[in-house]
């Protein structure tokens, strides 16, 4: 727009220029030129030449122009004015020969030579235009010119020189206003770039607060809510042929790990389970999937396409592989255990909410085979397996007395079979007469805190019974008692326990506690504290389940141990397993300088028995010798027959 107007205002300058000066207001001279048509010809190629010059030249921004174009505007300036001249002159015939006009020709073709030289070596170059709202200050000062040069060279012509002034405010003006317009369309522009920028930012913004609504906090894994909506949209994407395979990923004894380590390190436990899981292979390079936070300790892995029963087992199995490790959080080596349950949708789910279900159903049915098990749902399952929250509901309305029994599990000497004691172990039979194992229940027991009165009614009820056989049978038995961290962690357990002790009499000589090995047990400083002052009441100690979980020789160093019972998995394969039968040695030296009794537990054939025997291992639990008895039959056929 300005380069029109500037354009336009030139021309006129230059035309009244022309008329006053070369044609020196006459028409005649006007007429001269035109009878001469090279002159004509000439004069009309210097003007036009001119004009774009002078405008291109003022379009353009200063700083942008090339030398060498510099160079070359002004040679042909140099050389329309010194053509202008030369016709002046020709046509009043006054021009006379090699005089200073034609040395001006030749140094206009000097520059231009030179110009050229440089501008082919030069880059292409563009040129920025003007029509920006700056730079245009003093653009009219050029045009002053025309009436600077009438009045030098021609003296106050009123009519011109006030035609010129006009243009030139004419000019200034229309400069002015299109200057204003560009600078309206600037900064609308500049507007709308920012309400895009702001419109933008909102939308990452947006887009962060919706991550962050579908994060977990602990594991920045997907969060419940973003499980669902993904699975309803698999749903949604399902071709034929394609199912959603579910894997309900449960971590055993959260909640007592919580209670043990606190929660900052729990956490720290679970994002590196999370961490560990995103990272598996399977997991992270496969599409259609999704890995999610799904309750405080569950994770769930989701797949979409074809896949045989063999793919998803393989793949449950990977996952407890990588999964079920030692964690190092901290100072603290903290073991994992998981259990997984596998649904698919569409064959055992017709929903995305019995998908999860049947997930958790299956998950709690792989409980009870035991730890790092999974299992696929089927709807037989679901009828058999209580949820865990019905358990919990039968556990909180439970009469102990009506419900509970214990039953004793011998405990003999190897090489004669003799009986140096029992394990009580808890059974628990529904008023409905359906008998709950204690894989399923214990651990229920554990999380809702009901261990805790259930586990002294354990205690008075093995007190009771240890007192009737000694009067019955004459023979005072010593018994193990299972007690959970959780019962350990009590600030007046131990003082609970001395209570029961004196109500029953009690030697405490004959009283045996067992703790499982599933914890890190000298990471909590109140267990600890309940474990010495247990002993010196004079009550022995045991770790039970040793050799799988967090085997250590610190136990036996620090925790003042009397016995380890060697557990059911190491003594499964010890007679074909020459690893595990080596472990088992290691155990039984290790035990014998700290002068510590092993006992091997769940030996259940007569070569385990002998392998062990052989080994060193002088005491012996499992069904080889016997499955736990009731009462009763410890009564009468142990005691009273063998004594
Ligand atoms: P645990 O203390 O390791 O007890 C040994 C388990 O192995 C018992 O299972 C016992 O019946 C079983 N067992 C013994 N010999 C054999 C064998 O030769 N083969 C096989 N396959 N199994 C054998 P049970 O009674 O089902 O108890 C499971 C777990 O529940 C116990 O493991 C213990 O950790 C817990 N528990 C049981 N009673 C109590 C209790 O009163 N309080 C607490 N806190 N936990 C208890
Ligand atoms: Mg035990
Ligand atoms: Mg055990």
């Amino acid at each position: 727009m300005l380069v029109v107007t500037d354009t336009i205002a030139l021309s006129i300058c230059l035309m009244i220029l022309v008329w006053v000066l070369f044609l020196e207001q006459n028409m005649q001279n006007l007429l001269l030129v035109q009878e001469d048509i090279t002159v004509s010809l000439s004069l009309v190629m210097d003007y036009l030449m001119f004009s774009w010059i002078a405008v291109w030249y003022f379009s353009a921004r200063k700083s942008s122009i090339h030398l060498g174009s510099r160079l070359l505007s002004a040679a042909l300036v140099i050389y329309v004015v010194c053509d202008i001249y030369y016709y002046y002159e020709y046509l009043l015939t006054t021009y006379t020969p090699n005089t200073y006009v034609d040395g001006i020709y030749v140094i206009s073709f000097l520059v231009l030579g030179f110009g050229a030289a440089i501008k082919v070596n030069a880059k292409e170059e563009t040129i920025e235009q003007r029509d920006s709202y700056q730079n245009v200050k003093g653009q009219a000062l050029l045009l002053v010119i025309a009436p600077i040069l009438i009045i030098v060279f021609k003296g106050f012509l009123l009519e011109y020189l006030l035609i010129l002034v006009s243009i030139i405010m004419l000019y200034q003006f229309l400069v002015l206003y299109i200057q204003r317009n560009i600078l309206r369309d600037f900064m609308l522009e500049e507007e709308y770039k920012l309400n895009h920028e702001l419109e933008k930012a909102v939308e990452e913004r947006t887009k962060e607060l919706k991550e962050l609504a579908y994060q977990d906090l602990v594991t920045k894994l997907y969060n419940r809510k973003y499980l669902v909506e993904t699975l309803r949209e698999f749903r949604e994407k399902l071709h034929k042929n394609e199912k959603i395979v579910l894997f309900y990923i449960d971590i055993n004894r959260y909640k007592m790990l919580k209670t043990i380590y606190g929660n900052q390190i729990s956490e720290q436990l679970l994002a590196f389970t999370g961490m560990k899981l995103k990272n598996m292979e399977a997991i992270s390079n496969s599409t259609n999937t999704v890995l999610a936070m799904y309750g405080e300790d569950v994770f769930v892995f989701a797949k979409m396409g074809q896949f045989s029963e063999g793919e998803v087992e393989a793949l449950a199995g990977e996952i407890i592989e990588q999964v079920s490790t030692r964690y190092q959080v901290e100072n603290y080596e903290i073991m994992i255990s998981v259990n997984i349950g596998i649904s698919n949708y569409p064959d055992d789910s017709d929903t995305i909410e019995k998908l999860i279900s049947h997930g958790t159903i299956a998950m709690n049915r792989a409980r009870i085979e035991g730890y790092n098990k999974f299992q696929l749902f089927d709807h037989t399952i679901s009828a058999c397996v209580l949820m865990n929250n019905r358990v919990e509901l039968l556990l909180k309305n439970s009469n102990f007395d009506q419900e509970f029994y214990l039953d004793y599990q011998p405990q003999v000497l190897s090489h004669n079979k003799e009986l140096v004691g029992v394990e009580a172990l808890l059974r628990w039979k529904l008023k409905t007469g359906e008998m709950l194992s204690p894989a399923v229940f214990i651990p229920i027991a554990e999380e809702t805190g009901i261990i805790v009165p259930l586990g002294y009614w354990v205690i008075d009820q093995v007190f009771r019974q240890m007192k009737e056989w000694k009067l019955h049978a004459g023979v005072l038995l010593p018994v193990a008692i299972n007690i959970s961290a959780k019962q350990l962690i009590q600030k007046d357990f131990v003082e609970q326990f001395k209570a029961l002790l004196t109500t029953y009499g009690m030697n405490p000589d004959y009283v045996e506690i067992e703790i499982t090995e599933s914890i890190q047990l000298e990471a909590n400083a109140e267990i600890k504290n309940s474990l010495q002052e247990l002993k010196k009441l004079g009550i022995s100690i045991a770790i039970d389940d040793f050799g799988t979980g967090y085997s250590s020789l610190y136990y036996i160093k620090h925790l003042n141990i009397d016995r380890i019972k060697i557990a059911k998995e190491l003594v499964d394969h010890v007679v074909e397993d020459e690893f595990d039968a080596t472990i088992i040695k290691s155990i039984i030296n290790i035990a014998e300088v700290g002068n510590i009794a092993v006992i091997a537990e769940g030996v259940e054939t007569k070569e385990q028995w002998e392998c062990l025997r052989d080994l060193g291992c002088e005491q012996i639990q499992g069904y080889y010798f016997s499955r736990p008895l009731s009462y009763d039959t410890i009564q009468n056929d142990w005691l009273l027959t063998k004594q």
